[in-house]
């Protein structure tokens, strides 16, 4: 059974669809089947993938609306190693559209259900809203991976994002956690990013991701050549963080399916501290102010 990750943050510009495209290569280098979903119509996993959205037949569009499933709309990204679920500007009426459906929410998850057993780990890469495509990510997941800069202002979205998740988790899907939080383009000479990197540990613990994303340029230039910066450059600084990030998600993912098959009633327990705990991570609850 393929487990499914979102990497969400609503801001724009953080760093989420590098994480999701270099996540996806890196895990398919580390030997794991994997499915990228983009779920933004600007469509950059896209092109970040090396498949044009220009000239798309088929895309998670049409899945959403029931036009055609998942295995038809599916291509192999020519150099990630990884398949992709392609996006473009057409996916900006799914929002409009799907208001007439019943169980809009659900939509990828029911669609993604049919090539559950294609996948070990199945990424979706998320707009820049807490929009109905968004909830539809995070209906689908069983887990969250927050990409952050270590900046003033990103802690603040935080909370905003976690309430979200919180609510989702109540209301609509309670298998959803966060996995982690993942400090991304990192520089380590900005005293700023120093402090918010060290505030980030104390306050979610564990929750945050060892591995740091440096800032690195080579990343940013890979989208350009159509592939991730882990095929891109895999020797850069950027490419090797992100190959140590794909090691570091997996570890985690074996532990948290220890921890499953070690507590039958591992549900309960979680539960036991209350939902928003449970979605969230014990340390979770006391969301930095910032200050
Ligand atoms: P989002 O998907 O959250 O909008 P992106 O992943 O598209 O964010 O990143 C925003 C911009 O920052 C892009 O131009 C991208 O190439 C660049 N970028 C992302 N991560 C890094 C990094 N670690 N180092 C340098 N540039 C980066
Ligand atoms: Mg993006």
């Amino acid at each position: 059974m393929a487990r499914i990750f979102v990497v969400a943050n609503q801001k724009g510009g953080v760093g989420k669809t590098t994480t999701a495209v270099n996540l996806a290569a890196a895990l398919a280098r580390l030997g794991r089947r994997t499915l990228l979903v983009d779920l933004d119509p600007q469509g950059n996993a896209t092109m970040g993938s090396g498949i044009d959205k220009r000239d798309l037949e088929r895309s998670v569009y049409h899945v959403l609306i029931g036009m055609c499933d998942v295995v038809e709309a599916r291509q192999a990204s020519p150099s990630g190693g990884y398949d992709l679920l392609p996006a473009n500007r057409e996916l900006a009426g799914a929002e409009v559209e799907l208001v007439d459906f019943e169980q809009r929410e659900t939509r990828l998850k029911d669609a993604l259900a049919a090539v559950d057993d294609q996948y070990d780990l199945i990424l979706v890469d998320c707009p820049p809203a807490l929009s109905l495509l968004t909830l539809n990510g995070f209906c689908a997941a069983h887990g969250v991976i927050i990409p952050m800069q270590c900046e003033y202002y990103a802690l603040e979205g935080l909370s905003d994002l976690v309430n979200t998740i919180r609510k989702v988790h109540a209301n609509f899907n309670t298998r959803l956690t966060v996995i982690g939080l993942l400090r991304v383009m990192y520089d380590p000479r900005v005293t700023l990013s120093q402090q918010v990197s060290a505030q980030l540990e104390q306050h979610f613990g564990d929750k945050v991701f060892r591995t740091v994303i440096p800032r690195n340029v080579r990343l940013a230039e890979a989208p350009s050549y159509g592939q991730p910066g882990v095929v891109f450059d895999p020797s850069s600084k950027g490419a090797r963080a992100y190959l140590e990030f794909g090691a570091e998600l997996v570890e985690r993912l074996a532990r948290i399916e220890r921890e499953e098959a070690g507590l039958p009633g591992g549900q309960r327990r979680a539960g036991e501290g209350g939902p928003g705990d449970a979605a969230t991570g014990e340390a979770a609850a006391a969301a930095p102010t910032s200050g």
